[in-house]
């Protein structure tokens, strides 16, 4: 029987205590609402130079949106409808869906169980099209990316690292999104950073592209008057800044909190044989934007952990190459089999700075029962 102190449900989302006292942001929007400086005003800038120095980068550029920091950065880049595209087999749809919308080609790598595009696979899938390569740090875990450079270099690629599941994520020790020409993040709600709504950054360490990419969120425009080159509406909201603002400082004890409740975790699960814990490649540091395992009946686990209160999720039952936006491609289920095989076996387990051990132990149970009652 659970204690009386034992929770019964365990929710996802931590946004709830995060956002307990809104005062302080509530404060300073007060302030930006009196003066008036709504778009790309001062407070963009000093979010700007905020998330560059936690980076370590040259540049960071304030965008709309996760989506459209891989749309800028891919335009920047050069990308011109036709060419391909390479990226992992499954992803989240934004980082397809960023290289469609620039009217070109996206060209899948099979996945492999650190959830990234598997780097033994890349080099067959370079052809005389490829234009750029876009390596995904999923579930925040970090690839190996000194790896995915060298091949670049040597067919002379440009990389654009989707890092939105893995801000302050490293590959020996450096950071990940600051691997290639380019890396794009989100500050959606369900990300490492949250903000009130949409808002996304690029960073990088050439010149040339933060310049292209300041030009193209913002209608191409050099000046009030002159539109040097064709581009789009996606600034960083100054509404979102000064949430960003707050965030910050607070994301690196964020990520040792999640990273925490993963290893709480991993010990715990670490004896059930039906589920199997990714590889945990000691180079990488994750910062588990998604706790991620694989398991057994995963389905009817699923089923049994919601039925039971607890959040549990699936990241995703359908991967990106066989959703239906994409059947132009031709793919059928079966060509990029591991990714197959995660969309099979995947499951996610509530995991962030403010969960307790007492939720955790719930969580633990509630999947110990499931297989030992099936037995
Ligand atoms: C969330 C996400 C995006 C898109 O970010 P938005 O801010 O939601 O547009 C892109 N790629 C990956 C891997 C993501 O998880």
């Amino acid at each position: 029987m659970p204690s009386p102190s034992t929770p019964r449900s365990v929710r996802y989302s931590p946004l709830g205590q995060q956002f307990a006292d809104p005062e302080p942001i509530l404060a300073d929007i007060r302030r930006l609402v009196a003066s008036g400086d709504f778009t790309l005003g001062k407070v963009v800038g000093e979010f700007e130079a905020m998330f560059a120095a936690m980076l370590g980068t040259r540049h960071a550029i304030g965008v709309g949106s996760g989506t459209d920091a891989l749309k800028v950065s891919l335009k920047a880049a050069g990308l011109e409808p036709g060419d391909e595209v390479i990226t992992a087999a499954n992803t989240f749809w934004a980082t397809v869906g960023a290289i469609a919308e620039l009217g070109a080609r996206p060209v899948f790598v099979d996945c492999d169980d650190m959830f990234g595009l598997d780097i033994d696979r890349l080099e067959a899938a370079i052809g005389p099209r490829t234009r750029a390569i876009v390596p995904v740090q999923l579930t925040g875990d970090v690839v190996d990316m000194p790896r995915i450079m060298e091949i670049a270099r040597a067919h002379k690629l440009p990389v654009i690292e989707d890092a939105c599941q893995s801000l302050l994520g490293e590959w020996e020790g450096r950071k990940a999104g600051t691997f290639g020409l380019a890396g794009a993040f989100s500050m959606h709600p369900l990300k490492i950073i949250n903000v009130w709504g949409d808002a996304g950054v690029v960073v990088t360490d050439d010149d040339a592209i933060d310049r292209r990419c300041r030009l193209l969120r913002n209608h191409g425009l050099r000046n009030r008057n002159e539109m040097e080159i064709l581009g789009y509406n996606t600034r960083l909201d100054s509404l979102q800044a000064v949430v960003g603002k707050h965030m910050l400082p607070q994301v690196p004890g964020w990520v040792e909190g999640r990273a925490a409740a993963a290893a709480y975790y991993d010990r715990a699960f670490a004896d059930i044989p039906q589920l199997r814990i990714p590889h945990r490649d000691p180079r990488s540091k994750n910062v588990y934007l998604l706790y991620v395992l694989f398991a057994e009946h995963r389905d009817e686990l699923h089923a049994h952990c919601v039925a039971e209160g607890i959040e549990a999720k699936v990241h995703y039952p359908i991967p990106v190459y066989r959703q239906q936006a994409l059947r132009y491609l031709g793919h059928k289920e079966g060509d990029f089999p591991v990714a197959d095989r995660h969309a099979r076996e995947v499951i996610t387990f509530p995991v962030d700075q403010y969960l307790s051990h007492a939720e955790q132990d719930r969580v633990v149970d509630v999947v110990r029962s499931f297989y030992q009652k099936r037995r």
